[in-house]
């Protein structure tokens, strides 16, 4: 039986990498939904390519270009619109699997909807979990979904856990780290860089964002938190390393000395097309490492002075309740001050920072505390810029 799958975020990097998986796989894989935020030409070309039931867009505007693009080319996909549709196509019935590939906070609502209705939900999407944490992971345990881990870091470190699920023998988690572009720059260099350094990584190609965020290491911050829940530890248990070829994608360390890595090229086809196929393997279309080209594979340790953001994440998690959402929200916000050269990279950190300072952290109890914390910081964050 072909599984039904939604792509939240279908137009975005880590999206069309999935399609690209799916492509490779048209006899187990067939499209529900596919959702994008404002890129309806593309969403209108990977419609006509796969087919889905469902196309989710923004708003109506969106969906009337979108509707009229399809019916041109005799497309029979319905077309929908708004944030509620997009936690009714990540929870119908049908779907088996949702793919969680929006970036940042408007993520958290779908991706939350297939865990209560119980799907296989690819994770990428790692601020839902950040902001949400112990509220996700029991809705995905109360309901019996599955949650696989897409980040490629977490993805090598659930593969070097394969046969010790329990974590007995566990004794550390070495999430490694590019360093990002400036992983050598002085604190004097980075206090000019621009936007377009910023988003160009040396290794992998992703959404602005996300770059953005390893840059500042800040995604590196995102990812402590989102491996604390999604292995039950806290941030002691996980060294950072910084392995500036990304070729070691993580690694977990035992008791009696073993190191477990995954290893392979920097392409997100790979965790991609383990969490769809898992546990069995499929082609991802991703050539086989050469390891006649690697001259050398360096590790080092993060340089925390230049990079406050891993040990602000850690404060954020270790505080509890919504400083991890207050964390994400402010760096949200940042992020796109930053992009729209509004704050200096530098600052980014800075605001964080100051943003869990300012706002009074609370225990979690709810999702409706979540999001009031989110938007509490936002409009701190907005403030403070303005
Ligand atoms: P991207 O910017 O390329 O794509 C984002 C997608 O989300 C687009 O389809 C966009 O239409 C949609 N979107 C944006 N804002 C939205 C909104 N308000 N409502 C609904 N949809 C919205 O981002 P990306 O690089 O693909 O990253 C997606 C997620 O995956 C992020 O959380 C990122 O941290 C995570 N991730 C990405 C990579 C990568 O290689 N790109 C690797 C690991 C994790
Ligand atoms: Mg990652």
């Amino acid at each position: 039986m072909k599984q039904w799958v939604t792509v939240l975020g279908a137009t975005g990097s880590i999206g069309q990498n999935t399609l690209d998986v799916i492509a490779r796989h048209h006899d187990r894989y067939q499209v529900f939904a596919l959702t994008a935020h404002s890129r309806v030409d593309e969403l209108a070309q990977d419609c006509i390519e796969h087919q889905p039931l469902y196309a989710v867009v923004a708003d109506a505007s969106s969906a009337e270009k979108l509707q009229q693009l399809l019916l041109d080319k005799a497309n029979k996909t319905e077309v929908l619109w708004g944030a509620e549709q997009l936690e009714w196509v990540a929870s119908h019935d049908q779907v088996d699997q949702v793919m969680a590939a929006i970036v940042g906070a408007a993520g958290l609502l779908p991706t939350l909807a297939a865990a209560r209705a119980g799907k296989r939900i690819l994770l990428a999407n790692k601020e839902a979990l950040v902001m949400s944490g112990q509220l996700f992971m029991d809705a995905v345990r109360d309901n019996g979904a599955q949650l696989l881990p897409i980040d490629s870091e977490h993805n090598a470190i659930f593969q070097s856990l394969v046969g010790c699920e329990n974590h007995q023998g566990v004794q550390k988690i070495l999430l490694t780290a590019s360093g990002g572009p400036f992983r050598a720059a002085t604190l004097q260099e980075l206090k000019s860089v621009t936007p377009a350094q910023a988003v160009k990584h040396p290794n992998w190609s992703m959404g602005q964002k996300i770059s953005v965020d390893s840059a500042t290491l800040m995604n590196k911050g995102l990812e402590l938190i989102e491996a604390c829940w999604l292995f039950g530890v806290t941030p002691k248990d996980i060294e950072v390393v910084v392995h500036p070829e990304s070729v070691v994608h993580s690694m977990v360390q035992y008791v009696d000395g073993s190191v477990i890595n995954q290893m392979g090229n920097p392409d997100m086809r790979t965790p991609i097309a383990y969490g769809m196929a898992w546990p069995e393997r499929i082609d991802a279309g991703v050539p086989a490492l050469d390891f006649s080209s690697i001259q050398q594979l360096n590790f080092e340790a993060p340089r925390h002075d230049v990079f406050p953001a891993l040990k602000l994440a850690a404060r954020a998690f270790e505080a509890g309740g919504t400083a991890p959402a207050i964390f994400n929200a402010a760096n949200e916000v940042a992020v796109s001050a930053f992009l729209r050269e509004q704050i200096s990279f530098l600052s980014i950190s800075q605001l964080v920072e100051r943003c869990l300072d300012a706002i009074e952290i609370e225990p979690a109890k709810n999702l409706e505390v979540i999001l009031s914390a989110d938007q509490k910081a936002r409009k701190w964050a907005q403030e403070m810029i303005a």
